[in-house]
């Protein structure tokens, strides 16, 4: 994502500067997430609605192992050995949660010329084929001069999808619904802003979320998918999530008031967030519902040499990934009663 056009084109820009501008600067948000979870997926006590087959709890630290792991593969822009290894890392760990896992393969036609680039997909299979999907883009992005190892965009939402994926693959009745869990590629852009090339009909940027979309459409699954929910750079230790603007309000409201009933308050906040372009845009486009948990204007480090591992916490990746999983039969019971 590109801060500085993303944010030019944003309608409420002026509103966003009185904040946003100081925090930049400075580089120091001031709120700490809670230094304990008052409530964990895997108790009996929590005060949302019990799902009936708890499995495995989400566990903060197995998120940061895959972080690590990511990040010592060094930076992964598209169809590069780096990513490649990174897939296959990826692909290993959720099929030994026992998913079914695929690729969805495909050449996309970028400023650096034809690349090679795969989604990677996984199904927990429900009663009924109404989908829901849980993603989250792998690729670094590319920089000619700079060491970029982007462990908060994408290693952080890439190791907490892992995790959701270990959690529901460990549960033993089938949910409701159909959730596919999908790692996009080619998020970034190819050129250093997020618009500086392609046009409107060839961005360059979301190759693997616009193939996706296609693929949906060619297989007659679009109908199906009812809400797609995307997390991205959301492992910060000083963890802020706003509200962005171009998300399904209705599925926005779920999870914001499940993180809030959590606990995590100062975390689902209802600021506004200027996101501008993200993995959601094509599926919002494509008329499914769609929420982009994301913390960008607060992040000081995106984008930067400086986006490493010390940034991130367990803790913020577990407050996230406990709340979309406690979410999940609140959007599966919204979506299967309308
Ligand atoms: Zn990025």
């Amino acid at each position: 994502m590109e801060l500085l056009d993303r944010i030019t084109a944003f309608t409420t820009f002026a509103k966003l500067a009185v904040f946003v501008a100081p925090l930049l600067f400075i580089g120091c948000p001031k709120d700490n997430p809670p230094a304990r979870p008052r409530a964990s997926v895997s108790t009996t006590t929590r005060p949302v609605n019990p799902s009936p087959a708890v499995g495995a709890a989400f566990n903060g630290e197995r998120a940061m192992d895959h972080v690590k792991k990511q990040i010592e593969f060094g930076p992964r822009p598209p169809d590069t050995q780096q990513l490649a290894k990174t897939r296959a890392y990826i692909t290993n760990e959720l099929k030994a949660y026992g998913l079914t896992v695929s690729l969805d393969e495909f050449t996309a036609t970028t400023p650096q010329g034809e690349k090679k680039m795969a989604n990677i997909v996984a199904e927990i299979p429900g009663e009924t084929n109404t989908l829901i999907l849980i993603t989250s883009h792998y690729d670094t992005k590319f920089y000619k001069d700079m060491n970029f190892v982007g462990a908060n965009d994408p290693a952080a939402s890439v190791g907490t999808l892992m995790e959701i994926a270990r959690v529901l693959g460990s549960r033993k009745e089938k949910p409701k619904v159909t959730y596919r869990l999908v790692f996009f590629d080619g998020e970034e852009s190819f050129c250093e802003g997020w618009s500086d090339c392609g046009d409107a009909q060839n961005p360059d940027n979301t190759y693997g979320s616009r193939h996706y979309v296609s693929q949906l459409r060619a297989h007659k699954e679009l109908e199906n998918t009812e809400a797609m929910i995307l997390l991205d750079m959301m492992g910060y230790k000083n963890l802020e999530l706003g509200r962005d603007t171009t998300s399904s309000r209705w599925l926005q409201d779920i999870i914001w008031k499940t993180g809030r009933e959590l606990g995590y308050e100062k975390v689902f906040i209802d600021r506004e967030e200027g996101v501008g372009g993200d993995d959601h845009e094509p599926f919002l486009r494509a008329g499914v519902e769609a929420v982009d948990v994301i913390q960008l204007t607060s992040y000081p480090h995106w984008h930067r040499a400086d986006d490493t591992i010390d940034k991130l916490s367990a803790q913020s990746m577990k407050i996230v990934g406990e709340t979309i999983l406690a979410s999940l039969p609140k959007i599966a019971e919204h979506v299967t009663k309308k």
